[in-house]
């Protein structure tokens, strides 16, 4: 699209029209910044884990040889670090199918009420693991959209995820579902859904780029707790598809609402 807009531009300065080559010359600067950034990003975040694989592979070769217990704790800590590239993989191919897929409008009846409900049955395990009460409201009649039903599962798991994580042990998560004929933010019929958590909060110096790839709020913290920094970018992307919504309100120490906001 910006190399497109480039060629356009300079179709616009035989024209005439000079500022316009001006802007997408800087547009496709950006834009070819931004993908080393990304580039550098990935590379980073591939290397931390492979360099304490390396590292244990080394230990396990030596030192730990012949130590049983050691053994068997750094290859536990070995699976986590596989794990961590695992997921990191994982969401780089899920990113780069919903950004592909952002031109391309969904078209199937999307039943939301099912759908938060799959996504809350399929995420008890980690919140009991975490023991967290999760919890879902909805209207009493199914609310529809039109849409992708499994990029909008993808939506309200890693949200819902995220709340489960970053709530804290013992609190709770509530998911709310609801419907209206006019929604200011989409001017027209819209269905909202809320996930509500009492953790730590954010502070609000980081909403503005939560949603941008690897922006993390608390590093060591997300780090800690597996994640990859890429979860609110894929959400956002998905939402953009769908010509909807993220709004986020937090308060230290009060917690977090994260608000999806689709057209019906
Ligand atoms: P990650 O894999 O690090 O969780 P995300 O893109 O899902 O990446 O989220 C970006 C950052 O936003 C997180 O690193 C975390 O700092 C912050 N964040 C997201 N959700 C919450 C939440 N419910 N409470 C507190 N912080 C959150």
């Amino acid at each position: 699209d910006v190399i497109c807009r480039y060629v356009n531009g300079i179709g616009a300065v035989q024209g005439g029209a000079v500022l316009a080559s001006f802007q997408d010359v800087t547009h496709l600067e950006q834009a070819v910044q931004m993908r080393r950034d990304f580039v550098a990003n990935v590379s980073h975040e591939l290397r931390t884990p492979l360099t304490a694989l390396m590292g244990f592979i080394e230990t396990l070769r030596g030192p730990a040889r012949d130590d049983p217990a050691a053994r068997d704790r750094f290859l536990a800590i070995m699976e986590g670090e596989a794990g961590r590239m695992n997921r990191l993989v994982g969401d780089l191919l899920s990113l780069n199918r919903v950004e592909s897929e952002e031109r391309v409008r969904p078209k199937d009846q999307v039943n939301l009420t099912g759908t938060l409900e799959e996504t809350i049955t399929s995420l008890r395990p980690l919140a009991e693991g975490a023991e967290v009460q999760l919890s879902l409201a909805a209207p009493e009649e199914p609310v529809f959209v039109i849409g992708d039903a499994d990029q909008l599962r993808q939506v309200f798991t890693n949200l819902i995820e995220n709340a489960i994580k970053y709530g804290g042990r013992g609190g709770r998560v509530d998911a709310v579902l609801s419907a209206s004929d006019r929604d200011p933010a989409v001017r027209g019929p819209a269905a909202r859904v809320q996930v509500i958590d009492k953790g730590p909060g954010i502070d609000p110096v980081h909403l503005p780029r939560l949603t941008e790839r690897f922006y993390r709020a608390d590093n060591h913290r997300s780090r800690e707790l597996g994640g990859t920094g890429l979860g609110l970018a894929i959400v956002k992307h998905i939402i953009n598809r769908h010509r909807g919504r993220l709004r986020v309100e937090s308060e230290l120490g009060q917690g977090s609402v994260f608000t999806v906001i689709l057209p019906r």
